[in-house]
């Protein structure tokens, strides 16, 4: 039987570098055809004969940059995957040209980079595009995909969190919202509230979607599944190795892997897990009933029969809760 794995591809390139980005990223966008090349002799050289590919994501950078005869040449050398198939696009290089070609390749999710729905915020952060691109951004995907996320950044000096207009989230079924400083292995809340209608439910810490309308790539990676990340920066988790490639967006090679010993799968099954609705299966929590019983009562955490979940408090100390529990 074929083993499921997600697959990533890091397309890096950009118009601009935003202040803030620690993705990896650059302008050099006349070096796309050359990137494709070798993504491409990475990819073919992968053999994906013992797995069925169940979602790809590609993510960046920018991939909406991308021409579609650039994607189709991508696309030749990828998988077929019949699930969830997600590129990343920014509000500014999205056209109706651009996604009627997503469709005919097979891409069925789109993630929008929005950022804000505040004009001098974006200013403020770089950005290339304004509110009114970034809403006819998602009015164009809307035409093309039933299932549109949106990207958007909180906790910006004083910058208050615009939420999306009604007319906005009544097209979009998915929304991601991110501190502007965040660390991935301590995740930071702080009280910016988020207001959104009750039928975006808030999945995982920084992410909210209509019921069934999660990121099921994402869930990939919050539930310790297997996937290969190809290109420049692209991180792999593959026979319980982590593994990722360099930075060089020409010239990157995988980098040794790190087998994870089961206490580290441990720490990172209750840190993921507690990021979700979903919560931590209580079986990974041997010996820590005191810790338990007073997180319970400090209203940070709630009990299930098998499981513990943050509370909306606990979401804030997320990495204070995980020191207690591991
Ligand atoms: S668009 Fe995204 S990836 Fe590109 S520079 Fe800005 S933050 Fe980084």
């Amino acid at each position: 039987m074929k083993k499921p794995l997600s697959v990533y591809v890091h397309i890096p390139f950009c118009e601009r570098r935003c202040g803030y980005c620690d993705f990896v990223s650059c302008t050099a966008l006349n070096q796309i055809d050359k990137y494709l090349q070798h993504i491409c002799a990475e990819i073919k050289n992968f053999n994906f004969q013992d797995y069925q590919v169940k979602t790809i994501y590609l993510g960046g950078g920018t991939p909406s940059l991308l021409t579609p005869e650039q994607l189709e040449t991508l696309f030749k050398c990828l998988p077929p995957c019949n699930g969830e198939v997600t590129i990343e696009a920014n509000p500014n290089s999205l056209t109706d040209v651009k996604c009627a070609a997503y469709r005919r390749l097979g891409i069925n999710r789109i993630s929008i980079g929005v950022q804000s729905f505040d004009l001098a915020t974006l200013r403020d952060l770089g950005r290339l595009h304004d509110v009114k691109q970034a809403i006819d951004a998602i009015k164009t995907a809307h035409k093309y995909f039933d299932n549109v996320s949106i990207d958007l950044i909180k906790d910006i000096p004083n910058h208050p969190f615009v939420t999306p207009p009604a007319d906005v989230l009544a097209m979009i079924q998915h929304i991601s919202i991110y501190a502007l400083t965040k660390d991935d292995h301590c995740v930071l809340e702080t009280d910016e509230p988020v207001n959104l209608p009750a039928d975006f439910i808030r999945y995982e810490v920084s992410n909210y979607a209509r019921k069934g309308y999660e990121s099921k790539h994402n869930l990939v990676y919050w539930t310790g599944g297997e996937y290969i990340g190809f290109g420049a920066g692209a991180h792999s988790l593959l026979n319980n190795q982590r593994f990722c490639n360099s930075n060089d967006i020409l010239t990157y090679h995988r980098e040794p892997g790190i087998e994870r010993t089961p206490e580290v799968i441990r720490e990172e099954q209750i840190m993921l897990g507690l990021r979700l609705r979903s919560g931590v299966a209580r079986d990974l929590l041997h010996n820590k009933e005191t810790e338990i019983k007073l997180l319970q009562e400090y209203g940070l955490i709630r009990l299930t029969p098998t499981n513990i979940i943050a509370t909306e408090a606990g979401l804030k100390v997320l990495n204070q809760i995980w020191l207690k529990l591991v």
